[in-house]
């Protein structure tokens, strides 16, 4: 067993709560314990299907996974990364979405910079801000980024427990995704895992 405070610098990537998104989450997070990132895998998740089938069944029963997994966590890492996947037939992209706009900020800087100057990658790359109430934030344009409500717990997104940063990375097909798709999550996961360790350790030296 770790020790206490390896554990508590450590990050954690979630896959799996949608059970149709396990088979990409897997080969995502196969190279993640090299990067220092634990995986945790959930084994019962939530079928897409019940989504159009039975509303109010799908968001109880989400709600209620994302609940125990914040017990089984919280305490435990500083950052949560949250993984799904959906489909963009044009082209692959992704989502971020953090409360935090420091963090938000500080990300887009770093991926820029990850990928270098020139490259057009970061563009595929959105990132939103989660809020409480969408209606509330027209007034605040100020802070530019896109605002969306989550349809998890309030207190997974906005605790305090961890910073919780979820990611969609779209697909150009339904399914387990490809290697070029596996290695475009990866790197965003890792420069959310660095990015969130350089700004802990700017913080330290202060
Ligand atoms: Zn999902």
């Amino acid at each position: 067993m770790s020790g206490a405070h390896e554990a508590v610098a450590r990050t954690l990537l979630v896959i799996g709560v949608h059970t149709e998104e396990r088979a990409f989450g897997k080969h995502v997070a196969d190279e993640a314990e090299k990067s220092g990132i634990h995986v945790l895998c959930v084994d019962h998740g939530l079928s897409h299907k019940r989504r159009y089938g039975d509303f109010f069944y799908h968001s109880t029963f989400l709600k209620e996974l994302y609940l125990q997994l914040n017990q089984q966590i919280q305490g435990k890492y500083p950052l949560v990364i949250d993984l799904h996947s959906g489909v963009n037939e044009p082209g692959r992209f992704a989502e971020i979405y953090c409360k935090e706009t420091g963090f938000l900020d500080a990300l887009g800087r770093f991926l820029k910079a990850d990928w270098g100057a020139g490259s057009r990658e970061p563009e595929a790359i959105r990132m939103l801000k989660i809020v409480k109430d969408t209606s509330r934030c027209d007034g605040h344009p100020k802070q530019g980024y896109s605002v969306c409500r989550s349809f998890i717990p309030e207190t997974v997104w906005a605790g305090g427990h961890y910073l919780y940063v979820g990611l969609e990375i779209y697909l150009s097909a339904l399914g387990e995704g490809s290697p070029e798709e596996w290695r475009f999550a990866r790197r965003i996961i890792n420069c959310i895992h660095s990015c969130y360790r350089k700004q802990k350790d700017g913080c330290h030296q202060q």
